[in-house]
């Protein structure tokens, strides 16, 4: 009875530890966790809204521009897909356009704004 704290057999692979699992089979049990969680949520990179969309807003939003809807007076604070990324759209700059944030939601995926 030398050792202070039982030993007991890692429950992955078996070897004698001091918890539930050894040290090796515990990191490989937390990565494989984490990398579970971020694939059932996909992040805003995923979805699209990557570096790529994040630098063309701020260049869209640089010079403080007005909502794309005409006749809508409030500045623009976010960008407008004018082809949703849902739709195939892309974050270049010819496919964005300023939008007042009500604008933008309530546009969402659709077409039909202009309609
Ligand atoms: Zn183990
Ligand atoms: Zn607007």
């Amino acid at each position: 009875m030398g050792s202070p704290l039982p030993s007991l057999a890692c429950l992955d692979c078996g070897k004698l530890s001091q918890g539930s699992r050894c040290p090796a089979c515990a990191t490989a049990r937390r990565r494989s966790k984490e990398r579970q969680r971020a694939a059932h949520r996909p992040s805003p990179y995923q979805r699209g809204y990557n570096a790529e969309y994040r630098r063309n807003r701020a260049i869209v939003l640089a010079d403080g521009p007005c909502c794309f809807v005409e006749g809508c007076t409030a500045a623009a604070t976010t960008v407008d897909h004018i082809l949703p990324l849902s739709l195939g759209g892309t974050n270049e700059l010819d496919n964005l356009r300023p939008a007042c944030r009500r604008h933008n939601a309530s546009r969402a995926n659709r077409l039909d704004w202009e309609a």
